[in-house]
């Protein structure tokens, strides 16, 4: 590994924060966890648990059921009779009501879904306080209010329900994938088979608590938790409408060659390599700022990240050296602390993933930094890293990391710039630093991406779709957009 060189602060940071843990003393963690199926817990008939840990201690958790073919069919089976006999026979307005009631659950024990989390999926308590459970809160609102509104966001179309969706979430934002995948399926008369990630499924088990309490109809919401085979089997189950998933590209792609040929329809949101551009005329602190925030959060944990950095030559130096004060003083540490910038890394597995990406990035020549912070002894962490000098070819400039490392390289002009930037397989998102509108419109304009923040990073609302172009996905989420995978239009 390279040495890390302290950088000359231009500020002085000689002091440190006193810890400010959130407290846990108003959450209630099972120790197991059976099945949701049909308004019910039910123990798994395949009768297998698994542990999901807490990856900053390395400490279990709890224990989760791991739902086997037969489970599967029961929750399908559950699901199917819901659509066919309640949930799509109901008038839509009523289903808006139920909506709005598990968003104000959610809303009233905001608290409650931050600390389990961050217990389970190691992210600073401050992002799951700030952004995961109000985001989820607020994606139930928007979508319930579309519920009764159907027929004026597609005029002329009649929609329908599609009727039966299995839907399967990654472990990067556990919660708010739920939100993001369950709201819009509910608010069309769908009803829902939901699978969270194996390291991840608590909050997902919360939230089916919230919808028993919110009396939802038994069987509109189903959430089974297990590893990939259970994923599989949903996906793969012949009375499964629509499949929706999020995750990595190469079972995305698994998922669109098991189901061709099949009447499925089916959204795939995947992975990413964004760029962030930054022009010579951008200001420079709101830009070093954007790219930290575009990288850093969630330990990079994100299908969005800016995990490549163009940087305009003439702005070079300026950039990386603030860019390096700017990290050193980012935190690295307890997530449940409220100082926390970087908590930890989701899992040993992903932690592996990063590291041989480390490895590779050193050997194909790039120059590593990584800042001086101390890292916790137990559980899984990374600095925050650059890879300076990185050129195009390079494997951590091709390929999605999913971690704290920012890979850097430079440009001349803007054209140049969009080259590069457009030089991946992936189009997810990206971003563009600069102080002139006509060259953000420029810019924009030609990056094959499906979501472009200008003079910003990582900003997401319920009202705008977010999905990619190439290998990063089908289909979009959120917003208007995010209605109409859900239903049949005539
Ligand atoms: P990540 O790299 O984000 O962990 P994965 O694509 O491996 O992404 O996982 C995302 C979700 O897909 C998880 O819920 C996982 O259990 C599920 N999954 C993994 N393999 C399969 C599969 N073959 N079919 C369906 N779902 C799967």
């Amino acid at each position: 590994m390279a040495k890390s060189k302290k950088p000359t602060l231009e500020f002085d940071t000689d002091w440190t924060y006193d810890p400010a843990p959130e407290s846990t003393d108003h959450v209630t963690i099972n120790e197991r966890y059976k099945l949701f199926i049909n308004g019910r817990f039910v123990a798994p008939k395949s009768r297998t648990y698994f542990d999901t840990i807490n990856p900053a201690t390395g400490k279990k958790l709890a224990e989760v059921a791991a739902a086997g073919e037969a489970d599967v069919n029961a929750a399908v089976r559950a699901a199917r009779k819901a659509a066919d006999t309640i949930w799509s026979k109901m008038p839509a307005r009523e289903r808006g009501k139920y909506i709005y009631r598990i968003a104000r659950l959610l809303q009233e024990r905001a608290r409650e879904f931050a600390v389990i989390e961050t217990l389970d999926g190691g992210k600073p308590i401050r992002e799951s306080r700030d952004i995961d459970i109000p985001l989820a809160a607020n994606h139930f609102f928007y979508y319930a209010g579309w519920a009764d509104k159907l027929a004026y966001a597609f005029p002329g179309k009649n929609p329908s329900p599609i009727g039966v969706v299995g839907q399967i979430i990654p472990w990067n934002f556990p919660l708010l994938m739920a939100a993001w995948k369950i709201a819009p399926a509910l608010a069309t008369g769908n009803t829902v088979v939901l699978k969270p990630a194996e390291t991840t499924p608590l909050t997902a088990l919360k939230l089916a608590e919230l919808i028993q309490e919110a009396d939802l109809p038994p069987g509109v919401v189903n959430i089974i938790t297990g590893a990939g085979a259970t994923g599989a089997a949903l996906v793969q189950h012949p009375d499964v409408d629509k499949v929706a998933f999020t995750g990595s590209t190469s079972v995305g792609k698994m998922i669109q060659q098991s189901i061709a040929g099949t009447r499925k329809k089916y959204t795939l949101e995947l992975g990413g390599k964004a760029a962030n551009i930054i022009f010579e005329d951008a200001t420079i602190d709101q830009a070093v700022e954007g790219i930290i925030n575009g990288i850093f959060f969630n330990q990079g944990h994100v299908c969005c990240a800016g995990s490549r950095l163009f940087v305009q030559e003439s702005v070079y130096p300026q950039v990386i050296r603030r860019l390096k004060d700017r990290m050193e003083t980012l935190i690295v540490g307890d997530p449940m602390d409220k100082n926390t910038d970087i908590g930890a890394i989701n899992s040993k597995e992903q932690l592996d993933t990063i590291k041989k990406y480390l490895r590779i990035g050193q050997k194909e020549g790039a120059d590593m930094y990584q800042t001086s912070c101390s890292l916790p002894r137990k559980g899984y962490w990374c600095r925050p890293t650059l890879f300076l000098n990185a050129s195009q070819s390079h494997r951590i400039v091709q390929e999605e990391i999913f971690g704290p490392v920012l890979a850097v390289q430079t440009f001349r002009t803007p054209e140049e710039g969009i080259a590069k930037a457009n030089n991946t397989p992936y189009g997810l998102s990206g971003g563009v630093w600069t102080d002139k509108g006509s060259k953000i419109f420029k810019i924009t304009s030609q990056i094959r991406a499906g979501v472009i923040w200008a003079n910003t990073y990582n900003k997401f609302d319920p009202s705008s779709p977010f999905g990619g172009y190439k290998e990063s996905g089908v289909g979009r989420e959120g917003g208007l957009h995010g209605l109409a995978p859900y239903l049949n239009l005539g």
